[in-house]
């Protein structure tokens, strides 16, 4: 009697001894690829949900409380949640904090100069009066938000994806060493799942391979660069500041000079820009939710944001040509 309940108790202690490593993933994509690899060890906790962007997020009391009683905590890094930085610092002291971006063997790319870029569309089909208006630019903006250095965007590659899902798996196993097992079946599960999701992928969007297109933020390079897709401008120099009247007309004039018959919405901005231009230029407006914002948060997310991306990507660019 007393030694079966001395072993129940220990059976009880050991699958209980981890019950409150308490582990927070800050964005939904993050969160999704946590929820892959911890499935059946640990329920992570999302800390920005859909509805806002990263990039002008700012700490509630309710976020700053998961902050503080977190043990693990998993983000991007500071230049795509900067309104987390100092939240991360001064909340999260007891947590082990892991910044992805600073994952191993990642594809990363600079962040574009998406003036320039827009730009050079212009000049590319030798567009008359190019040369007026790029003088009329506002050169201020690469400093007022987040977007210079290395692009943050790093989970829209997915082999990006699966090497931050290794990091991941090892951070975990570290948080909880009796199931590393499980985790490392979950890691081999997801690495399988994303390549054959890139596969057909690959398989979808070949035949749109440099159909042009705008963007609203210049979120999406790892994504066009893996599968051949070539945005021809952004709508958005800054995602946070609504594009100028001086914005709009050069933007109408790359959509005339390039042939743009579609462009991508976000559900986190203002669709009002991406309507103005679709009307003027009788485009095809898509959504591109890079966060996959309107998804359920489990463990399917991350393959389920691929393919929405997908969907969209296919929608919008079948109206073009
Ligand atoms: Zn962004």
């Amino acid at each position: 009697m007393r030694s079966s309940l001395s072993i129940l108790l220990f059976v009880f202690f050991v699958q209980t001894a981890h019950a409150d490593v308490r582990v927070v993933a800050t964005i939904k994509p993050v969160h999704g690829i946590v929820s892959a690899i911890a499935e059946g060890v640990v329920e992570p906790e999302l800390l920005i949900d859909g509805a806002t962007s990263p990039h002008d997020f700012s700490l509630a009391p309710s976020d700053a409380a998961a902050l503080q009683s977190a043990d693990l905590v998993f983000w991007i890094g500071p230049s795509l949640e900067p309104g987390l930085e100092k939240g991360i610092r001064t909340l999260a002291q007891n947590a082990e904090i892991v910044s992805l971006i600073e994952t191993e063997g990642l594809f990363l790319l600079e962040m574009r100069d998406v003036d320039a870029f827009s730009e050079k569309s212009l000049v590319a089909k030798d567009h008359s009066g190019v040369g007026s208006h790029a003088d009329e630019h506002d050169h201020g903006h690469e400093t007022e938000h987040g977007h210079t250095g290395i692009d943050p965007h790093i989970w829209l590659n997915p082999e990006n994806a699966v090497a931050m899902a290794a990091t991941i798996r090892k951070r975990l196993s570290e948080a909880f060493p009796e199931k590393a097992d499980i985790l490392a079946g979950n890691f081999a599960q997801f690495e399988k799942s994303v390549e054959s999701e890139v596969e057909a992928i690959e398989r979808r969007l070949t035949p749109y391979a440099g159909m042009p297109f705008l963007v609203f933020h210049d979120a999406y390079q790892y994504f066009e660069r893996r599968l051949n897709l070539a945005a021809s401008g952004v709508i958005a120099l800054n995602p946070e500041v609504a594009p100028g009247a001086q914005r709009l007309r050069a933007l109408g004039e790359l959509i005339e000079a390039r042939k743009i018959r579609c462009l991508f919405a976000e559900p986190q901005f203002d669709p009002r820009y991406a309507e103005v231009l679709a009307e003027s230029g009788n485009l095809t407006i898509g959504t591109l939710d890079p966060l996959g914002a309107e998804l359920e948060s489990d463990p399917e997310h991350y393959l389920k944001l691929l393919e929405g991306m997908t969907d969209a990507f296919e929608r919008c660019l079948a109206t073009t040509g």
